[in-house]
């Protein structure tokens, strides 16, 4: 049995997650970590509580840690993580490069795979948008849109970047020097070779993203629209059982799907 901590047990994912594992015949609960004076803190999930704040005694009991929280919460779950050598998913987007930085730290000492986003379907379009980016010339232009529910805090969504920074990958440069700025804030002619972002919230949606490939009398677009959180769920405990017992280092989805 592979033991889960779940950090976040409270949110959105959090729940979704732990409807999954709960599923899982081969996982199991080993509790859960909340934001103190959270409603669901004190509620027993498996052989576990919902903690208030403290990762550290779910961490000790976990083989593995998922953590669908805020950026904010990371550097102490990854030290719950180092300190108890457990296996820990990053699955909370918005992470500065402060946060990637912690994060490499932390895969020194355990394994730990971060992914803005956990389902099949998004590594897939990845691997897509990059050989798509690498075979076409700079003459098309990039452009990513992605819409969200109304509740979302980052933006553009860490999944949009994840396909913005695969599509560079295919132009052969980082993204930092092809991301556009806002097509409001900088009019004129559009920079030829750059990745540009669009964001629109509202409503439920679970999250739908659609890269747009545009050149001189045609154009491409690869989408992905997600129907629930359950493929996040899915794939997130499909990860962690993967992860489990893996050498430290830094993981990637697309290495669990052999992509
Ligand atoms: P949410 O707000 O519903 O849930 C986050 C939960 O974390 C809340 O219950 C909050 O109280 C809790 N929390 C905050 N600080 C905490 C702390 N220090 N310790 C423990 N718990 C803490 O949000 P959500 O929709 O579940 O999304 C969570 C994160 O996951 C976001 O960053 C979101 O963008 C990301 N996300 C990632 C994927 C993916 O596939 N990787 C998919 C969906 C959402």
């Amino acid at each position: 049995m592979i033991k889960i901590g779940i950090l976040g047990a409270g949110g959105r994912m959090g729940q979704a997650i732990i409807a999954e594992v709960q599923a899982a015949p081969d996982c199991w609960l080993a509790g859960g970590v909340e934001r103190p004076g959270h409603p669901m803190c004190g509620t027993v999930i498996g052989d576990g509580l919902i903690m208030g704040a403290n990762a550290a005694p779910v961490a000790h009991k976990a083989d593995v840690l998922i953590d669908f929280t805020t950026p904010d919460a990371l550097t102490e779950h990854l030290r719950a993580a180092m300190d108890s050598k457990t296996a820990i998913l990053v699955g909370t987007t918005g992470l500065s490069a402060r946060h990637h930085a912690e994060i490499d730290e932390a895969a020194r000492h355990v394994p730990v795979l971060q992914a803005a986003n956990t389902s099949l379907g998004i590594t897939l379009l990845a691997a897509l948008v990059e050989q798509a980016a690498r075979a076409l010339d700079p003459g098309w232009d990039i452009e990513i849109a992605e819409l969200h529910h109304r509740h979302k805090v980052d933006a553009p969504s860490g999944t949009a970047l994840f396909l913005g920074e695969a599509a560079a990958r295919g132009r052969g440069a980082p993204l930092e020097t092809l991301r556009l700025p806002a097509h409001e804030t900088e009019t004129g002619p559009r920079r030829a070779g750059g990745i540009g972002f669009a964001t629109l919230r509202g409503g439920s949606a679970a999250g739908d993203h659609r890269v747009l490939l545009a050149g001189e009398g045609e154009r491409i677009e690869l989408a992905h629209l997600a129907e629930g959180r359950d493929i996040f769920a899915k794939g997130a405990v499909r990860a962690a059982r993967w992860l489990s017992g893996k050498p430290a280092g830094r993981y990637r989805m697309a290495q669990l799907f052999g992509l």
